[in-house]
């Protein structure tokens, strides 16, 4: 029953009694962690200024005696991950990496922290989908944009490919089904995933945004 102290994101809180909350959390090196924090609810509890969403954390906790959750005896603000126009999009980030991120796992803290890079230098709706995108590619559900994911075929340059149930396919795998991908919109994505000022426009961030739910939708079964 040992204290622990770890740099530490916090995914979710829920209600637990009338006073005291239960925290998931992504720390940097003891995987996703499920704590009670007692008393959180309370006015006067201190854990109400600094056990916050979007903020990196460094917390100290006891171990669990049995069972899975430990307890949280400190939460420290740390840095804010987005600015505060950004937070719906923060939020929806914390939903989809709390989904990739499951108890037991040990990654995550720097896959997200990464994804929120990403977000903070972007503008907020493509930022959104390079943040998605980084933590899809980290969980490994989506590959590279130069071949067929189902083939493995080169298709870096043909004019056309297919966006298919999440997956990026050649015009012989996809039959033509699913939306089309121009060699402009792979282009435009990847440059936008490694610089900030390489812009898309409006209509491929909408499309980008399309492949991206498209993944969620192929992957929640
Ligand atoms: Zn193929």
């Amino acid at each position: 029953m040992s204290e622990l102290q770890d740099n530490a994101l916090l995914l979710r809180l829920i209600p637990f009694s009338d006073s005291s909350l239960i925290a998931h959390l992504l720390t940097e090196h003891h995987g996703r962690i499920c704590v009670l924090a007692r008393g959180a609810r309370r006015i006067k509890s201190p854990f109400r200024a600094s056990l916050l969403q979007l903020q990196q954390l460094n917390i100290r906790w006891k171990e669990p005696r049995t069972g899975t959750m430990g307890t949280l005896l400190e939460s420290t603000r740390l840095k804010s991950l987005v600015d505060e126009k950004q937070s719906l999009s923060g939020q929806s980030l914390l939903a989809k990496a709390s989904t990739l991120f499951p108890d037991g796992v040990s990654q995550g803290y720097h896959e997200l922290f990464d994804a929120f890079t990403l977000l903070q230098n972007r503008p907020e709706d493509s930022g959104l989908n390079a943040a998605c995108w980084q933590l899809f590619e980290d969980a490994g559900l989506v590959g590279d944009l130069e071949s067929c994911w189902h083939c493995g075929e080169s298709i870096a340059i043909l004019p056309l490919s297919y966006w298919f149930n999440g997956h990026l396919l050649c015009d012989k795998c996809s039959n033509k089904h699913g939306m089309a991908i121009s060699l402009g919109l792979k282009k435009a994505i990847r440059e936008h995933m490694k610089n900030p000022n390489c812009k898309l426009s409006r209509e491929q961030t909408m499309s980008w945004s399309h492949m991206i739910k498209q993944v969620e939708q192929f992957h929640k079964h």
